[in-house]
């Protein structure tokens, strides 16, 4: 073991023994963990971390789980945790990290993401939502769609536009919204597998104090890029085990169930098997890139395989069951905390893979991006990239 890491083990003993788990409240225990710098080790000290590598956080994790510590729900909180927090550290004002990092951590505010719109997807620079000051406050008014887990968030990132004279790219700024604003209507969009994960979000007069502005007027682009990002990473790009995930419950339903088996399955299993473990490895590569900075257009890559590999899985793995694939065990409307996945029955995770290749960026603008940013290829013709958003045609 490193110093480092022993140094951290050390650490964590200490606050164990100073925070009983078993008698201290879940919330305090939290809080007091953010506090030491135990909550996410590569963050820097006095913001839940101690400046260490990403590698270390499985072990402090484990440590804690071990101990039976309350742990803060990061299934709950992705958009938070892997998407608002980053941002928030890289662009926000000392005093918005002391606002926003430690309840965002402990789960105490549950974060979602307002940036697609009915007429701005993979299009995100085309948002139409406005945010107009006044005094000190901007007012905001606009429609946002498919947002996840609006309907459990205390706190939005949101990106409006503030300039319609210039280049769309140029006057989009970047908000933490917070939904409890009377002018924030938030309703269900009911999706192919039965549930409503996502909703449609309408804004009227919402008032936004410019003290919630990341990052500066006109800067929204930017501030946005290194979100999406940080989710193409966060939905992509997670350091997994062999066999962990999709490939891992087809894997078992092959072993589990040898009548089912044919030749041509065989080597398709063997092939997604093979995709499965070349994507884990590159998740590794792309981890260790990761710990040593910020996520580049490289996060795109992955998610992009992820997508086609979580599909391709998901269909073998009805085929595999033949017709007991075909059963669905709930096709009631329900608003969920998170995505199941797992938990739920294969003709769930079928239909649920869909979304694998349209949320966090199409696999088409993602092959856009690969092509231009990681491998050089000319750009795709960009019409209105020049002219005035307002004179746009929509
Ligand atoms: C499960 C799920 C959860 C989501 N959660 C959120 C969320 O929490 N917050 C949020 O803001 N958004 C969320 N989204 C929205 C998601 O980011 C958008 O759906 C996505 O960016 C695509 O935008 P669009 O739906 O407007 O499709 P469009 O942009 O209209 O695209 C339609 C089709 O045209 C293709 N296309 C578009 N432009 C090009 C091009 N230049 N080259 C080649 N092909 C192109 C696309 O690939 C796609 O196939 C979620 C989506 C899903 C499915």
């Amino acid at each position: 073991m490193s110093p480092e890491a022993s140094e951290l083990v050390r650490r964590v003993a200490e606050f164990l023994s100073a925070h009983d788990p078993a008698t201290t409240d879940p919330a305090d225990f939290l809080r007091a963990r953010f506090d030491a710098g135990l909550a996410w080790v590569a963050y820097p000290v006095g913001r839940g971390g101690l400046g260490l590598s990403r590698s270390l956080q499985p072990e402090v994790d484990r440590l804690f789980a071990a101990a039976g510590a309350p742990d803060n729900r990061s299934e709950v909180n992705g958009i938070g945790l892997g998407m608002a927090a980053p941002t928030i550290l890289r662009y926000g004002t000392p005093e918005q990290l002391d606002r926003y990092l430690r309840p965002l951590w402990t789960g105490e505010e549950i974060w979602c993401q307002l940036f697609s719109e009915p007429g701005a997807g993979s299009d995100l620079a085309a948002v139409a939502t406005r945010a107009v000051r006044d005094g000190d406050d901007w007012v905001v008014n606009g429609q946002k769609v498919w947002t996840s887990g609006a309907h459990n968030a205390r706190m939005a990132i949101l990106v409006a536009r503030t300039d319609g004279d210039v280049p769309k790219h140029r006057g989009l700024t970047y908000f933490l919204c917070d939904m409890t604003d009377p002018g924030v209507d938030v309703r269900p969009l009911r999706q192919i597998t039965g549930e409503a994960e996502f909703n449609e979000v309408f804004l009227t007069d919402v008032r936004i104090p410019d003290t919630q502005r990341l990052g500066a007027v006109g800067q929204g682009w930017e501030v946005a890029n290194a979100t999406l990002n940080n989710e193409r990473v966060a939905i992509g790009g997670r350091a997994a085990r062999r066999e962990e995930g999709m490939i891992g419950v087809v894997a078992k339903t092959w072993r589990e169930h040898p009548e089912l088996r044919t030749p041509d399955l065989h080597g398709d299993l063997i092939k997604l098997w093979v995709d499965s473990e070349v994507a884990r490895l590159t998740g590794v590569r792309l981890g260790q890139k990761l710990a040593s900075g910020q996520p580049g257009p490289e996060g795109a890559a992955m998610k992009l395989s992820f997508a086609r590999i979580n599909q391709q899985l998901s269909g073998l793995e009805l085929q595999l069951l033949g017709a007991d694939g075909l059963r669905y065990s709930d096709w009631t409307m329900v608003r969920p905390e998170r995505v199941d996945f797992f938990g739920r029955d294969a003709g769930y995770r079928y239909l649920r893979a869909k979304g694998n290749s349209i949320e966090g960026g199409t696999s088409e603008i993602l092959r856009n991006i690969v092509a231009e940013r990681v491998l050089g290829l000319p750009p795709e013709h960009r019409v209105d990239k020049d002219i005035p958003w307002k004179d746009v045609p929509r």
